[in-house]
């Protein structure tokens, strides 16, 4: 008689191991996996840029690179409509509390991608008027380095920042 195969389920398994399966949860894992796969295929971008790394983020959007392949043509003018931040270019210290407002108006979940060595740290601007790192007003979930990165950089960092939606598990 043939083995029948289920997806995550091995049939011929020791008692043990498809306990180990079934504590796994079969169905939640799916149900995971469908919600991640829908949220990385609908990242909607803030229109948000700080300063010339935003020029690479505008031609990231436009026809050459066209950012539509994945589903995130869409940059909002309304942050209660985005659930990605871009943070391109340095970030002044005027700014900062700005910032943190928009990103308190979108809707969870959100993520944010530092764009560029300023926004992640500073860069060039080692003085008291700019924010040595973004990291310290908002989460950050990928950081792209470059001054400035080219659109490939930051797809680069759109393909991470969707990898780790896709795996993480919404109900935690
Ligand atoms: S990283 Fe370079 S391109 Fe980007 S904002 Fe700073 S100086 Fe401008």
């Amino acid at each position: 008689m043939p083995v029948e195969r289920y997806e995550g389920i091995r049939l011929g398994a020791t008692p043990e191991e498809i306990e180990e399966e079934v504590e796994r949860g079969v169905l939640l894992s799916t149900l995971d996996r469908a919600i991640g796969w829908a949220r990385k295929q609908s990242m909607w971008p803030a229109t948000f840029g700080l300063a010339c790394c935003a020029i690479e983020m505008m031609a990231t959007g436009a026809g050459r690179y066209d950012l539509s392949r994945w589903g995130m043509e869409l940059f909002r003018a309304s942050p209660r409509q985005a659930d990605l931040m871009i943070v391109s270019g340095r970030v002044s210290q005027k700014m900062a509390p700005v910032l943190r407002r928009i990103y308190d108006q979108m809707p969870e979940p959100k993520w944010v991608i530092s764009m560029g060595v300023c926004a992640s740290a500073g860069g060039m601007f080692t003085n008291y008027a700019v924010v040595q790192g973004v990291d310290t007003i908002v989460p950050v979930d990928v950081y792209v380095p470059g001054c400035p990165p080219r659109p490939e950089m930051l797809m680069h960092g759109i393909l991470t920042l969707q990898k780790k939606v896709r795996t993480e598990e919404p109900f935690k």
